[in-house]
């Protein structure tokens, strides 16, 4: 049996950021690690957008950078500042070659490409992967595999987040690269919470992305609709082309995931990182991975399990007011990015605010639904 240091399972965002982060702290260099994945990464799966102040592990890959956003909401839209605030985009192909780039330079790594079939973990023991009928032992494993149908509790909710985007092309100067758009409501709600946003790269030339929170998918069409409608009627664009596509589906979900069991740890979304109320997930992985490299320099071992925080219950609150229908999101966000600076509303959504700063943001949302909804989750 091949014994490691340290297998990930997973080669995607979460499990390349937790390489890339053991790599830099020199962490990396403690032991032996094998990262595992079904198949190389050879197409842009997908596209990461995020805000940061300053720079990051990944400053190399971000393809574009914007200073100033618009939020368009129901009766309100503004374009904001929000710097010291950056909204980045990472293309996620130029993430895993730019990761797989330092990780050859690391002899006491192993890439294996393979269907990871079974992971054991039994208590005081180290843990394995069966790999194509092949075991793998480590000391500890990183797993970002998503467990198959989690079973909700009765205060669960999981909405799905979906969308599809296209990389659009017109033949003359319609965008302005300085400013994209976080959100724009301006689209029709009969299916519930939907919006678009629009990320320019230069004036000819911007994704845009639509994008629902709801129970259920649509139709391929129809997301093409959506898309279709609203670069012809709020774009007023009719001359375009599309160059490139991209469907995703991220969970928003209150359900605990687990973060630990016995010697395996869960990493990126399948580790509770995808913010239930928004999605974001991107930063969230780079904070895990950080703690994580920390913690096995330190003192060798990952970081215990933090048990629940205040924003798990927040995050349960909004979830609960959108599923139930108790407000309509178009109006929770409107208000949010109405009455609240940008700097806020960021450290509010990164779990990083101070309690006078969550009450501020509280109260500038519709009292009754939010109460009745907290009510119900406690
Ligand atoms: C299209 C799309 C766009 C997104 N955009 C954003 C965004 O703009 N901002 C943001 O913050 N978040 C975004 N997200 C959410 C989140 O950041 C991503 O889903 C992110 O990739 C999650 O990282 P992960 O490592 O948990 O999962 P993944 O990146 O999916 O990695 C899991 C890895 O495990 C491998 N794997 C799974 N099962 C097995 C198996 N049995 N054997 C071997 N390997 C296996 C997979 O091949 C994959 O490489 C987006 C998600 C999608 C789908």
């Amino acid at each position: 049996m091949d014994s490691y240091d340290y297998i990930i399972a997973g080669g995607g965002c979460a499990g390349l950021s937790l390489v890339m982060h053991l790599i830099q702290t020199g962490a990396a260099t403690s032991g032996n690690i094998l990262l595992i994945d079904k198949a190389p990464k050879t197409v842009n799966d997908r596209t990461w957008c995020f805000w940061e102040k300053g720079e990051g592990l990944f400053e190399p890959v971000v393809s574009h950078r914007w200073e100033r956003l618009w939020f368009y909401g129901t009766g309100y839209a503004d374009c904001k500042q929000i710097l010291p605030y950056r909204y980045k985009m990472i293309r996620s192909l130029d993430f895993y070659n730019y990761c797989h780039e330092h990780i050859r330079a690391q002899d006491h790594i192993t890439v294996l490409y393979g269907e990871i079939e079974q992971i054991n973990s039994e208590p005081l023991q180290d843990a394995s992967v069966v790999v194509n009928g092949q075991t793998y032992q480590g000391r500890y494993i990183f797993s970002s595999i998503l467990p198959e149908n989690p079973v909700l509790g009765k205060k669960d909710f999981y909405l799905l987040q979906h969308f599809k985007g296209w990389i659009i092309e017109t033949p003359g100067s319609v965008f302005s690269p300085g400013e994209a758009t976080l959100m724009d409501f301006r689209v029709d709600q009969q299916r519930g919470t939907s919006f678009v946003y629009v990320m320019p790269f230069s004036p000819m030339r911007a994704l845009v992305e639509y994008t629902l929170f709801t129970e259920s998918l649509l139709e391929q069409q129809d997301y093409e609709q959506g898309l279709k409608n609203y670069i012809s009627d709020i774009l007023h664009i009719s001359d375009y082309q599309v160059h490139e596509e991209e469907f995703g589906i991220i969970p928003m979900t209150n359900f605990h995931f687990r973060s630990r069991e016995n010697q395996v740890y869960y990493i990126g979304t399948a580790g509770g990182q995808t913010k239930a109320s928004s999605g974001y997930t991107f930063q969230f992985i780079q904070k895990q991975s950080r703690q994580i490299a920390a913690s096995l320099l330190e003192t060798g071992v990952p970081p215990a399990a933090v048990s629940g925080s205040k924003y798990q219950f927040y995050d349960s609150v909004l979830l609960n007011v959108l599923a139930t229908g108790k407000l309509p999101g178009d109006r929770v966000f409107t208000e949010m990015f109405r009455r609240n600076p940008m700097d806020r509303i960021f450290r509010f959504l990164d779990n990083e605010s101070s309690l006078l700063e969550d009450l501020q943001v509280i109260s500038t949302l519709p009292t009754m639904p939010f109460l009745k909804a907290g009510w119900q989750q406690i």
